[in-house]
């Protein structure tokens, strides 16, 4: 979809035409579409992105529209949670974990300050308390070395988390220290709108869907009365700006069915923000 040749245009304006129809059948408002590449024909959508947004979707086949820089990687932060949930999502629902974020513990410090209060997986989630994934994500290691042995551990986790890592991490057969880098703060885990939602598509990450159905789908009563009657599921993430950690950006990750998107807004925008932008996004009137 980035080529700009007869050919990339081509195939670019069919699968916008497809999103388009497809959202439509779904139940939802005509979809404008248009990319930061030239303009598609007026008979065809347009999705109008601003400046620095880059949004990737699916509606469940096997093609992807792009918009805006969709294959610029940048730190994941609390997407990173979605990864834990490919990995022991299964495990930590049918044990019904629970923690009591204070906002604190020892050195380390949680996105809200006065903490979350005791939370559940599906809390954890939704607000992003980064102390229970921590706690949970320690505890499960010291599982995993009992269970497999530090070798086998540390590929089962490098097999969900390679993708993520580029060469951030030195190469090695050992399970790393689960530092606050691997819920996702600072820039050790990175991705792409493009990345993350090819990632989320492939069938082994079936179960990381079925999760944000059950944990988060639900909450979001304005996105069911805009795109049909069944519910949408959206996982939000604030990022700070790299050198600039007072400045955030924001990811949305979210899906309803086969269809998913993932959404990275512009600096000077956090979760709730960039989840409106998504609204305003798939809201655009046709033209
Ligand atoms: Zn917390």
């Amino acid at each position: 979809m980035a080529s700009r040749n007869g050919a990339g245009k081509a195939a670019r304006i069919q699968c916008l035409a497809r999103i388009a129809a497809i959202l439509l059948l779904l139940g939802g408002p005509t979809l404008a579409a248009q990319t930061t590449a030239p303009a598609a024909p007026t008979s065809g959508p347009k999705l109008v992105l601003q400046p620095g947004e880059a949004l990737a979707i699916t509606l469940g086949d096997d093609e992807v529209g792009e918009y805006g820089d969709a294959k610029v990687e940048v730190p994941m932060g609390g997407l990173a949670e979605l990864l834990w949930l490919r990995l022991e999502g299964a495990d930590w629902s049918a044990r019904h974990l629970q923690y009591r974020c204070t906002g604190v513990e020892g050195p380390l410090a949680c996105s809200v300050k006065t903490g979350h209060g005791r939370v559940d997986v599906g809390k954890a989630l939704q607000e992003g308390c980064d102390l229970a994934f921590l706690a949970w994500i320690r505890d499960a290691q010291k599982q995993w070395r009992q269970d497999f042995g530090e070798a086998a551990a540390w590929s089962r986790m490098e097999e969900v988390f390679g993708p993520f890592l580029g060469r951030r991490l030195p190469p090695g057969e050992r399970l790393p220290p689960l530092t606050p880098a691997w819920v996702g703060q600072g820039d050790l885990l990175q991705t792409s709108p493009e990345a993350m939602l090819r990632w989320l598509m492939a069938p082994d990450q079936g179960e990381v869907v079925v999760f944000g159905t059950r944990f988060l789908a639900g909450r979001w009563s304005e996105f069911s009365d805009l795109l049909g009657k069944a519910n949408w599921w959206f996982k939000t993430a604030t990022v700070p700006s790299p050198g600039e950690p007072s400045a955030t950006s924001a990811w949305v990750v979210g899906g309803r069915g086969n269809a998913l998107l993932v959404y990275h807004s512009a600096r000077g925008r956090d979760g709730k923000a960039a989840l409106a932008r998504v609204q305003e996004i798939m809201k655009q009137p046709p033209r």
